[in-house]
């Protein structure tokens, strides 16, 4: 069993991963020179393992590879640390002895010196022989000395690029899984969290005692609080691993506004605070542009106005600017000291460690609302004065558009989703808009609704127990009687919607869930003029 001091030695020397490795030029230069310089005809680069010496460099190739231990001269400086010259072999006490003195090669003259780890610890040396005796000068041994150090810079060299290739493979995998592990549990994350605040927008409207509204109303909105910081997270991976892209359609932009301010308006009153919103009537109604997205920039420059006002009012205005839509969020809060106005862009950035104690957080809001505004061609301005209150600013280049009232042609509709709760949510959404739907759970037995009914509206879950959501678009659109109906995805999962939205499933758009009644409203509509 080798004492500590023998273990860390051979640990330090297997972390510069050389031994058994093919010959390298740097070091046969190095062991050139020395024994050029010493004007000896061998040298080498030795390395100690526990019960071998291994030579790295020798002059004479064929004494490369491994040699016993028990005739190593280096073996001896491991323990004194102190270049080690022996003039005459032959006579010396320790070595007279040695197979390779009495026999060949028979060695007289040695001159080596160690070869140290940083960490401590003697891992091999740079070292001459001669079968003449000789003497050395302290010139020669100078010059042996700087050209081990030289070898070991070439060992240290090595032994970062190895770690530096390790940390880059870890840090490959490390993405790889991550991206892996968001792509598996974005599905399965959001859904959740949609039949969460679904349901809870459907009890709401139920007769229910004031106590139990008021909780189902905080269910409702900490559930889109939840959401929001879910889609934050999941958002930064795909931006990160260049997979985001944004999904245009026409949508209500008055609405989504009022939305917005009526989602986080429970919170803030729950702290005394106002959330209002304004919408000036200069603007249009609808626009073309990424809903899910504004919906997101506005939802988080929301929440922070509301985590960070204690009284006062906070205010949710869209206006006209000078290239498209002007939204500003003001808020009577806390302000931010005017050199960290900046930083707080940044991921994972709070204005200070005290943010996180007293508000908690994660700093990803304002990176995700930078980032989705920067995408979008627009621009985001802060202002703040400390202790006073801030205002986030976003103006973006959006389009309007007209967009005509939903059609009296549209009477059926069938759900194809295989979550019990979205299905329920789904019902009774479609029913307020004055629509029938039947339900489905699995690609056949929607087969079973769609062969023997006509829809004029199907909305489609892209991951089924049985199937796709995108293959069964293309075979409804394929024929039979439902083949010119208003085709919707509804999946909650981002990378589905790519799937849903291919062309060749013949889908019309694609309708992120969690959504309301109006933005479902919004959709078909906007369907069917397409
Ligand atoms: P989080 O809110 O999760 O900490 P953000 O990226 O949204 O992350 O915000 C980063 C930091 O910017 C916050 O921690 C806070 O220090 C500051 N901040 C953001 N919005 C406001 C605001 N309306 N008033 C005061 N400080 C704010």
């Amino acid at each position: 069993m080798p004492d500590s001091n023998e273990q860390k030695r051979l640990e330090a020397l297997l972390s510069y991963e050389i031994l058994d490795t093919p010959d390298e030029e740097e070091y046969a230069n190095v062991v050139a020179l020395a024994a050029s310089i010493l004007g000896v005809p061998d040298g080498y680069v030795t390395l100690l393992d526990k019960d071998r010496q291994w030579i790295k460099a020798a002059l004479n190739k064929e004494h490369r590879g491994n040699s016993p231990l028990e005739l190593s001269f280096c073996r001896h400086m491991i323990e004194t640390h102190e270049p080690l010259v022996v003039e005459d072999a032959s006579i010396h006490n320790i070595f007279k002895d040695y197979a390779n003195v009495t026999g060949t090669p028979y060695i007289r003259f040695y001159a080596g010196v160690p070869l140290e780890a940083p960490e401590g610890g003697v891992l091999g040396a740079l070292c001459v022989s001669d079968s003449q005796p000789r003497t050395i000068t302290a010139n020669q041994l100078q010059a042996l000395r700087i050209l081990a150090k030289q070898v070991q810079s070439q060992l240290e060299l090595r032994r970062t690029t190895i770690q530096l290739q390790k940390a880059l493979t870890d840090a490959t995998e490390a993405r790889k899984a991550r991206d892996l592990f968001f792509a598996s549990v974005s599905h399965d994350i959001r859904t959740p969290a949609a039949a969460i605040v679904g349901a809870s927008q459907i009890l709401n409207r139920e007769k229910m005692p004031d106590a139990a509204h008021k909780l189902v109303e905080g269910i409702e909105s900490h559930g889109k609080v939840l959401t929001l910081l879910l889609n934050n997270l999941l958002d930064l991976a795909k931006m990160d691993a260049g997979k985001f892209e944004l999904v245009e359609s026409a949508f209500d932009l008055a609405g989504l506004i009022r939305e917005v301010a009526e989602g986080q308006a429970p919170i803030a009153r729950s702290k005394g605070v106002d959330l209002v919103s304004e919408y000036d009537p200069n603007l249009s109604d609808n626009y073309l542009g990424d809903p899910l997205r504004i919906r997101q920039i506005l939802g988080n420059l929301v929440s922070n106005a509301v985590k960070f006002t204690s009284k006062g009012t906070i205010r949710l205005t869209a206006k006209k600017g000078e290239c498209g839509v002007l939204l500003s969020v003001f808020d009577t809060g806390i302000g931010i000291p005017p050199h960290r106005i900046s930083s707080i862009l940044n991921e994972f950035e709070q204005v200070d460690s005290s943010t996180q104690e007293k508000y908690g957080g994660t700093g990803l809001g304002l990176s995700i609302v930078s980032r989705l505004t920067a995408l979008m061609h627009g621009t985001l301005s802060i202002s703040s004065e400390l202790g006073s209150g801030s205002v986030f600013s976003v103006e973006l280049p959006l389009e309007p558009v007209q967009l005509s009232r939903l059609g009296t042609d549209l009477r059926t509709a069938l759900v194809v989703d295989d979550n019990e709760i979205n299905q329920l949510v789904l019902e009774a959404l479609l029913l307020q808009l004055g629509v029938k739907a039947d339900v489905a759970g699995t690609v056949s037995e929607a087969n079973r609704f769609l062969a023997g009914n006509q829809y004029d509206l199907v909305l489609l879950d892209e991951r089924l127990p049985d199937g796709r959501g995108s293959e069964l678009a293309r075979s409804i659109r394929s024929g039979g009687p439902s083949s010119n109906a208003v085709l919707l995805g509804i999946s909650a999962a981002v990378e589905e919607q790519d799937q849903l939205l291919t062309k060749a499933s013949g889908m019309n758009a694609h309708l992120p869930k969690p959504f309301t009644a109006s933005q479902l409203e919004t959709a078909v509509r906007s369907a069917k003029r397409s």
